[in-house]
């Protein structure tokens, strides 16, 4: 069986993978259009395979914001494994280098199926990242979500430094149908994360979600930031935060790369929420983010309704870059 079809088997093997499939089916429409449009053309131009259509196709890969170092290091595998298989066919050979991202991306990387959640007490989940990436709309996406599945939530507003951050974050709250604790516009966000993880304690919440703010400041005030908020955060639950989540935004490109590194060098990140994947056509950001950053990619923002936020999936992520259109919209 080809690489395709296992992946493809993978993909809508278990009913319900369906409606996850199609979500990233939709999202990815980008993407995928982008990606096949280009392919086609590199086949059109290539009847035979020779350097120059791997050169090519290493290109294609730099264009979906793969990164160069990993684009070379997929084209090289690539090229070896068609000789192995002594194929010289366009349409094999891309599968094989299909199939080369996904060992890429699960090389040397644990990739964790389900957030971190305390053995008993609040879940503290703690959002950063710069301002318009779309942390607020993350939280509310990953709040209706986590209220789907029968937890109880509280919302943190502790972006305090942006006019408007908290009304933003109260109107997402009550069309979800959660709370919110919020201190007064320019209070410092560390104190209303200590009201608000008291609270959670309080009123036995399941999971405490911490807005914060996104301005760009120098490094060392981030990281004294950051200290700060974790700091507090332990007075009241020692093992928190449970999962501590940077938000980047897809259309960044390598720009996003080098602002997690900045956020990377200061605090522990357990994972990325991905935003905007809707709106780019250069999918290849997560394998990017991935394989420069070594932090996993956690959940992925496939457009700006409540529903929108879909767990990383590496196979319907895959499928959805490059599987048939029969599901998209
Ligand atoms: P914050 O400053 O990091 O809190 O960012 P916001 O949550 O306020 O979002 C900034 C903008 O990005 C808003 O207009 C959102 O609707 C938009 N946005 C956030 N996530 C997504 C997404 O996954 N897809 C699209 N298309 N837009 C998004
Ligand atoms: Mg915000």
């Amino acid at each position: 069986m080809g690489f395709f079809s296992k992946l493809k088997q993978s993909v809508f093997g278990k009913k319900k993978t369906d409606a996850k499939t199609e979500q990233y089916q939709v999202g990815l429409s980008q993407s995928r259009r982008s990606f096949k449009d280009k392919l086609s053309r590199l086949f059109a131009k290539h009847r035979e395979v020779d350097e120059a259509f791997f050169s090519e196709l290493n290109d294609l890969l730099i264009e979906s914001d793969v990164g160069a170092s990993l684009a070379a290091a997929i084209i090289e595998e690539t090229k070896i494994e068609s000789q192995v298989q002594h194929t010289q066919d366009p349409q094999k050979i891309y599968e094989i280098m299909v199939e080369k991202m996904r060992d890429f991306y699960l090389q040397d990387l644990e990739v964790p199926t389900s957030l971190n959640y305390a053995e008993d007490g609040p879940t503290v989940i703690l959002v950063v990242g710069v301002n318009g990436v779309g942390k607020t709309t993350a939280i509310a996406k990953l709040a209706f979500k986590l209220k789907n599945e029968g937890r109880s939530i509280l919302l943190v507003a502790g972006d305090t430094f942006r006019a408007g951050a908290v009304e933003q974050l109260d109107v997402w709250a009550s069309r979800i149908g959660v709370k919110v604790v919020q201190g007064p516009e320019n209070s410092d966000p560390s104190s209303v994360i200590y009201e608000g993880l008291a609270q959670a304690k309080k009123d036995k919440i399941d999971v405490v979600i911490c807005d914060t703010a996104g301005r760009l400041q120098t490094k060392a005030n981030l990281m004294a930031e950051l200290n700060k908020i974790h700091r507090v955060m332990q007075k009241i639950i020692p093992a928190a935060p449970h999962e501590a989540f940077l938000v980047l935004d897809a259309t960044m490109g390598q720009n996003g790369i080098i602002q997690a590194e900045a956020f990377a060098q200061v605090t522990t990140l357990t994972g990325i929420i991905l935003t905007k994947m809707d709106s780019t056509s250069k999918g290849g950001i997560v394998l990017a983010i991935k394989h420069q950053l070594g932090i996993p990619v956690r959940y992925i923002g496939l457009g700006e309704k409540m529903q929108d936020l879909a767990a990383f999936d590496l196979d319907a992520y895959l499928w959805g870059l490059i599987g048939g259109e029969e599901h998209a919209s």
